[in-house]
């Protein structure tokens, strides 16, 4: 479903993503972790356009990325993407965060799209803040709305960007539940997080990333037990 071919990006003299080949199936949880610095945010932002790529090819669906325009927005609402910083819109309720892409880019009618937001907040349980505004809502309520917004484009695929480290502790552990159900539910996902607790019991595949390259994939269980590499043994003993 996500393919990149030998990706590379550069910041400057900064090399911050080298040769990077990644495929995705459909319906796979994909966790990417790594030390700081080594390219998993950048990673995200290239599959979403948010950062434009230097060299090598990122498809979605067999369709290379669009560049601009109308093309662009629809793409953002295939991916759907949930950022570490809350990002809802703060001066609509939280209704109308769920409602406004529905309206706008996927050009549904305000009761149905109403009405499809008000389903989905009630997935991630929060129906009950729907006309309020984002900051009367805990972090991991807003992370949750978050999480509907992006679902209710109807992406193929959702991107989260370390969803849960600004999260007081009491609050991970619900937006974490959410993803879970989501991977469950069969979204494509791929999950940049030091949460080793969701990689071992959700993801189908973990990617280790250093120095803006893939240094190893694996099953959670082989990577968590037998880490080949020394960058991953020695990144895993740091935070294990
Ligand atoms: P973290 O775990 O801290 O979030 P990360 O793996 O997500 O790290 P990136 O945010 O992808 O890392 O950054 C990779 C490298 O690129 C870092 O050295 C960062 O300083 C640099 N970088 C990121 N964005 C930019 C930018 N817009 N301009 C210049 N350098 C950047
Ligand atoms: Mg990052």
């Amino acid at each position: 479903l996500v393919v990149l071919k030998n990706v590379n990006k550069h910041f400057g003299a900064l090399h911050v993503l080298q040769d990077i080949d990644l495929t995705i199936a459909r319906g796979e949880v994909v966790v990417v972790i790594g030390p700081s610095g080594s390219g998993k945010s950048t990673l995200c932002r290239a599959i979403n356009r948010l950062e434009t790529i230097d060299s090598g090819d990122i498809s979605i669906d067999g369709k290379p990325l669009p560049q601009e325009g109308k093309e662009l927005a629809r793409l953002r609402a295939d991916v759907g993407m949930v950022f570490q910083s809350f990002n809802l819109f703060a001066h609509k309720t939280v209704l109308e965060n769920v409602t406004l892409g529905q309206t706008k880019v996927r050009k549904i009618g305000k009761a149905e799209a109403e009405t499809k937001a008000r389903g989905l907040l009630d997935r991630v349980g929060v129906a009950s803040q729907a006309d309020k505004y984002p900051a009367q809502l805990s972090g991991g309520q807003q992370q949750r709305v978050a999480i509907a917004r992006a679902l209710a484009m109807d992406p193929k695929v959702m991107l989260f960007d370390e969803p849960t480290s600004a999260l007081d502790p009491e609050m991970i552990n619900e937006v974490l539940e959410v993803m879970q159900q989501l991977a469950r539910d069969g979204m494509t996902m791929i999950v940049v997080t030091h949460e080793m607790g969701f990689a071992r019991s959700a993801a189908n595949r973990v990617v280790f990333m250093a120095d803006g390259r893939i240094v190893e994939e694996a099953v959670p269980d082989q990577f968590f037990n037998n880490p080949r590499s020394d960058r991953a043994k020695d990144f895993l003993s740091k935070i294990l």
